[in-house]
């Protein structure tokens, strides 16, 4: 029996001289196990690293030296295997009489017969054990195993900063998360994808565990915790509309846990036993997960990884490592998991190496889905539990079309998904064959078809799609991707390069919409935080109330467009005089151009989105006075439903092919008809096959659209009697069926429409 009881302080402080200093990990390994055995009078302390899937002796003080890098165990063989594989601590008084226990001769342990080993874990995998032996049978003390952990937890993060072990190989820890899974989520881009998985906010690498200076590192955690409170009181004063998606439950959770004195207390015990703050958080989020692994219940496990999430929020403020992956690089083909992004935060990333997008959230009609969309990336959106489901690097293989992710595949699932993949490239050629047709119906109508685009690489697929041209340029989106407010050079420079390879087709460009959730760090001001940003100050409120951004992109517009026709077009007009005074600003910035010989564009049309339902009402005050109209569905149909376009609880809640919204469009066209004003669909309504066939039957005749949709939208439209199809949606809305959606369908299927 030990005569002392070593504690997690004793012990640290005397490994600390070893871990700082610049010897080999193997000599620290060797200086680990002499420490840590003569500290708890144990004969035997061994660490076992697994390497090329088997536990291999690394280090011992007691067993045979010959051993050491010779004797190996498979996982979940003998004790030690065991201990790797489930993850748990064993504390034995008679090892031999354990039946896990596999004897090896050549370390000479027949001698020993208590023993105590834990797991050393990390990112949930067991990459090791660290194990104690003695001649007397006997328990090892709570504190003493309490010890082991502590330093179990220390030798992790050595050996992962000095690549001792091989974490492709390191048995998973989390229930399930070694097997093959499929989760189901929502719709939100279309498309298939494989690639790793990596979470926007990376978990953060420990370098220090042992302590210098324990009352620093307790004032780094108490700093710490004061910045997360205040962190997650900023949300919950944002999130009540959804700004970052963040909902109600789930905040709930996070200020419980933020102000839960257990945590911070447990935290605190592990910084008396001579951990960093960084290795205390973790050491205690180890603990929790150990318990957790234990129970089960979804309902907790939900809560548990909401207490990860915070845990992991605490350790990136009090290491300083705020960074998302997109900073860090991405070094393989990858499926990024979030919880939810921002448009910016999206287009951070390597468009070579990102492949797809797994949220817990998002909407279909969120400026992420849109981004994301317009980058070609497949975006699978309310994916329940994928954080618990999926460990950085796993295999994932992404079919959003199926309306699934696939984690970690079996033999044969790649391939029968490189087998799918195939087959929608040649369907996907098939559409890429239709390029040279044009939309006409089969009675003859000619539909004009443009694309969406806000990229500079965007307008490839004019030439791709073989488009009409822009009907909806998104000037924000260079904002968005812009560290600080765009020069008028730049602005100037990328309109410019879009004219001239749009060629003779028309660009239209609508002037910034920022705000909501199309945020700009560099304009936002702490004073102008909103309760509710999309129906707040943004778009061409904030624009006309910031004259001086509004002349710039205007001088930028007119210079680009010299010798052409600009097609401008102004978002979120509300009334018209808003609309006036925005015409106004640019016809003074021509002026000015003018007056100083500048050469201009030959002609300025300017156009209106109507995306709020109160300029419906003033059409007949407007229309005279615009050259074009053109809805956007994403915000009007928030606006008509009084429901957030990023809210994920609303995110299929209303149906675009409700009677409300397509009446709505019905009243609106007539008049536009009536006046002879070209007239659009620019949302992402547009780009469905189903809901553009709707569109075209209430008269509406041009779409902006989602490059990827030209394809099947082209095929829907030439497969169409546009006549027939008009006469069947008067009918249909002027006693519209319970299921819109179902009578519109069984219509297209009727009457041979494709609906891809
Ligand atoms: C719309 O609201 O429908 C639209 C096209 O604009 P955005 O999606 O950029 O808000
Ligand atoms: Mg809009």
């Amino acid at each position: 029996m030990p005569s002392a009881v070593a504690s997690a302080r004793e012990i640290l402080v005397r490994l600390h001289d070893v871990m700082a200093s610049r010897t080999p990990a193997q000599a620290k390994l060797n200086a680990v196990v002499g420490i840590v055995g003569e500290a708890m009078s144990s004969e035997v302390c061994s660490i076992y690293l697994l390497r090329d899937g088997v536990l291999e002796l690394y280090a011992t003080r007691g067993l045979a030296e010959e051993a050491v890098h010779v004797t190996t165990l498979a996982l979940g063989e003998g004790l030690v295997g065991t201990i790797a594989e489930q993850g748990e601590t064993l504390n034995l008084d008679e090892a031999a009489s354990h039946p896990d226990f596999a004897y090896r001769p050549e370390t000479g342990e027949e001698k020993f017969h208590s023993f105590a080993g834990v797991p050393i874990i990390r990112r949930e995998r067991s990459v090791g054990v660290l194990c104690v032996q003695h001649a007397d049978p006997h328990r090892y003390d709570d504190v003493e195993i309490e010890a082991l952990q502590t330093v179990a937890m220390v030798l992790s993060e050595l050996i992962a900063n000095a690549d001792l072990v091989d974490a492709s190989s390191a048995a998973s820890l989390r229930p399930q998360s070694t097997a093959t899974m499929r989760i189901p989520g929502l719709k939100l881009v279309e498309g298939m994808a494989s690639g790793y998985a990596v979470y926007h906010q990376p978990r953060v690498t420990i370098e220090h565990t042992v302590a210098e200076d324990t009352e620093a590192e307790r004032h780094r955690v108490y700093a710490a915790f004061d910045k997360m409170r205040e962190q997650i009181e900023r949300i919950a004063s944002q999130a009540e509309f959804g700004v970052g998606g963040e909902h109600d439950e789930v905040l709930q959770t996070y200020k419980m846990f933020a102000y839960d004195e257990g945590w911070a207390r447990r935290i605190n015990e592990a910084i008396d036993s001579g951990l960093t703050a960084e290795a205390a958080i973790e050491r205690v989020q180890q603990r929790t997960r150990a318990r957790m692994r234990q129970i089960d219940d979804p309902l907790l496990a939900d809560r548990m990884h909401d207490l990860e999430d915070l845990s992991n929020r605490l350790l990136r403020i009090v290491s300083g490592q705020m960074g998302t992956a997109a900073q860090g690089g991405l070094r393989q083909d990858t499926i990024l998991i979030a919880r939810n992004l921002g448009p910016a935060e999206l287009l951070e990333y390597d468009r070579r190496r990102l492949k797809g997008v797994v949220l817990e959230e998002g909407s279909l009609t969120a400026h992420v889905t849109i981004v994301a969309r317009a980058m070609g990336v497949p975006v699978l959106g309310r994916v329940k539990g994928v954080r618990r489901a999926v460990a950085e690097g796993d295999l994932l293989l992404l079919d959003v079309t199926a309306g699934n992710v696939l984690a970690r595949p079996a033999a044969g699932m790649e391939e029968a998904f490189e087998a799918k993949l195939d087959l929608r490239q040649k369907r996907r050629a098939v559409f890429a064959a239709l390029k040279g047709e044009l939309p006409i119906t089969k009675d003859g109508h000619r539909i004009t078809v443009m694309v969406n685009a806000g990229l500079r690489d965007d307008v490839a697929a004019l030439d791709v799609t073989g488009a009409d041209g822009i009907g909806l340029f998104r000037t924000e989106f260079q904002f968005l991707v812009s560290a600080t407010l765009p020069a008028k050079a730049q602005q100037q420079r990328l309109y410019r390069e879009v004219l001239d390879a749009a060629g003779d087709r028309p660009v239209i460009f609508r002037t910034v919409d920022i705000g909501g959730d199309k945020a700009l760090p560099y304009l936002n001001r702490a004073d102008e935080e909103e309760e509710n940003p999309a129906m707040g100050w943004r778009a061409l409120r904030l624009a006309l109330d910031r004259g001086g951004l509004m002349k710039v992109q205007a001088r930028a517009l007119l210079e680009a467009a010299a010798g052409r026709t600009l097609n401008v077009m102004f978002p979120m007009v509300s009334e018209p005089w808003e609309f006036d005074e925005a015409q106004a600003l640019f016809a003074a910035q021509r002026e000015w151009m003018h007056a100083r010989g500048k050469r201009l564009p030959t002609e300025i049309r300017y156009g209106a989105m109507l995306e709020v339902p109160a300029l419906a009402e003033m059409l007949d005050v407007l229309l005279p006075r615009l050259d074009f109209l053109s809805i956007g569905t994403n915000d009007l149909t928030q606006f008509l439903f009084a429901a957030d376009r990023a809210h994920p609880k609303l995110a299929e809640r209303y149906d675009w092919l409700s009677p409300a919204i397509l009446r709505f469009l019905a009243r609106v066209e007539a008049p536009v008809r009536a006046a002879g004003k070209p007239l659009a669909v620019c949302g992402e309504m547009g780009g469905r096959p189903l809901e553009a066939m709707a569109l075209i039957g209430l008269g509406i005749e041009r779409l902006s659209i989602t490059p990827a949709a030209v394809g099947p939208i082209k095929a829907m439209v030439r497969s169409l009697d546009r006549a027939a199809l008009m006469a069947h949606m008067a009918a249909l809305l002027k006693t519209p069926p319970r299921d819109l959606r179902a009578a519109l369908t069984a219509w297209a299927a009727d009457n041979g429409v494709e609906l891809a």
